[in-house]
C-alpha cells in the first residue's frame, strides 16, 4: 500500500455496523467478515470452515470511531494538502454501507469549496443545481484541471463552511429524490482550494564590497496553492442483469464506465504503470492533477456485515485490493 508514499494509494477498509433489520433477522447468521485490526487484516468467509484473508494498510471495525477513521485515512492528506500538494480521499463500496456517513464529517478546511455532482457523464454544480452542464478544463501545460462554470466560494469560518456543506447536501438528496431512487447513483464531489502564505527562505548572498560579509535578503511570503477532492462515489453494486432498461440501464452503464476507469488508473498507479488511463471518464479527467504524481490519495472502502451481501463485499474488497 502507499503508506506515505505520494502517487500510492492508500487503501483502508471500514466495516458499517449491523443495522435494526441485519440484527434481527440475520440474528442467527454470522457476519460475512471478520476483522483482524492489528493485524490489518480481514477475513471474507466462504462457509463455516474457510476464509481467505486480506490484507489493507487500515482495517476499521464497526467500533472505529469517527475521529480514528479521520485520523487513518483523511488526515495525512490533509497534511499534505496543506503543504502544498494536491490530495484525493474517496469512499468506495455498496450503497448503504456508509460512504456518505463516513466523508460527511471530513473537509473542515478554512478556505473555498465547491460541491459538485456528476450523473451520467454530466456534472451538476451542487450549489447552483440549474447549473448542470459544467465543462472541465484541462491546462495543457502544467495538467492543471480547472471548472470554471462551477460555483466558487471563499469561506471565511468554519460555520460558513458548514453551512454550504450543508446546502450542497440538500441539493444532492433532492437531485437523487427527482431521480426517485434510493441508492446515490451519482458521484459527488468536494472540492476545497488551499491558498497558504508561507514565509520565503533566508538566504545568505555575499556583498559585492567585502567577500567576508553578507546580508540576509528579507524572506519573501510565498503563496502555495492546493486541492483537496473528497470522493463519495456511486454504490458500486451490479447491474441486475434484468431489472434495469432503457434509462436505468444508461445511468448503470455510465456508473461503471467512471468506476471501473478510476479502477483502471489505481491499477496502474499501483503497479507504477507508465500509462494511467485517466481519459477513460470524466470522473478520472477530474482528478488528472489530484491522483497519482506528487498527490496523495486515500481510499476508503466500506462493507456491511450481512452475510446476504457477500458476493457486493468480495467486490469490494476486490476492488480495495487492487488499488494497493
Ligand atoms: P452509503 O453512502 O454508502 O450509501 P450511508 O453513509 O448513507 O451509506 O450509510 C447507510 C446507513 O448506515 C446510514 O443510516 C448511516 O448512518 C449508517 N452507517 C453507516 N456507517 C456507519 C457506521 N460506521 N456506524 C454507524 N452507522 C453507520
Ligand atoms: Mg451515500
Amino acid at each position: 500500500g502507499g503508506d506515505g508514499v505520494p502517487g500510492r494509494v492508500r487503501v483502508a477498509v471500514r466495516l458499517r455496523p449491523r443495522n435494526a433489520e441485519e440484527s434481527t433477522a440475520d440474528a442467527d447468521f454470522a457476519d460475512c467478515v471478520e476483522l483482524q485490526p492489528e493485524l490489518k487484516r480481514l477475513k471474507l468467509r466462504k462457509n463455516n470452515w474457510e476464509s481467505e484473508t486480506y490484507e489493507f494498510d487500515e482495517v476499521l471495525t464497526e467500533f472505529a470511531s469517527q475521529k480514528r477513521v479521520y485520523e487513518v485515512v483523511a488526515k495525512p492528506v490533509v497534511e499534505s494538502v496543506l503543504d502544498g500538494y494536491n490530495g484525493t480521499v474517496m469512499a468506495y463500496g455498496q450503497t448503504g454501507t456508509g460512504k456518505t456517513f463516513t466523508l460527511g464529517r471530513l473537509g473542515e478546511e478554512d478556505t473555498s469549496a465547491r460541491g459538485i455532482m456528476l450523473y451520467m457523464e454530466t456534472i451538476q454544480d451542487l450549489l447552483d443545481p440549474a447549473n448542470d452542464n459544467i465543462s472541465i478544463v484541462e491546462d495543457p501545460r502544467t495538467g492543471d484541471v480547472s471548472l470554471p462554470g462551477a460555483t466558487h466560494v471563499e469561506i471565511k469560518d468554519e460555520p460558513s463552511f458548514l453551512e454550504l456543506l450543508r446546502l450542497g447536501e440538500a441539493h444532492r438528496i433532492a437531485a437523487n429524490t427527482k431521480l426517485n431512487t434510493e441508492s446515490s447513483r451519482s458521484h459527488a464531489i468536494l472540492m476545497v482550494h488551499v491558498k497558504r502564505s508561507v514565509l520565503g527562505e533566508e538566504v545568505a548572498i555575499p556583498s559585492e564590497s567585502d567577500k567576508s560579509s553578507h546580508f540576509v535578503k528579507p524572506p519573501k511570503p510565498l503563496v502555495r496553492k492546493s486541492k483537496l477532492v473528497l470522493v463519495d462515489l456511486a454504490g458500486s453494486e451490479r447491474v441486475q442483469k434484468s431489472g434495469s432498461e432503457g434509462h436505468m440501464l444508461e445511468e448503470a452503464k455510465s456508473i461503471n464506465l467512471s468506476l471501473s476507469a478510476l479502477g483502471k488508473c489505481i491499477n496502474a498507479l499501483a503497479e507504477n504503470s507508465a500509462h494511467v488511463p485517466i481519459r477513460d471518464s470524466k470522473l478520472t479527467r477530474l482528478l488528472r492533477d489530484s491522483f497519482g504524481g506528487t498527490a496523495r490519495t486515500s481510499l476508503i472502502v466500506t462493507i456491511g456485515p450481512s452475510p446476504r451481501h457477500r458476493g457486493e463485499t468480495a467486490s469490494t474488497i476486490l476492488f480495495g485490493q487492487r488499488a494497493m
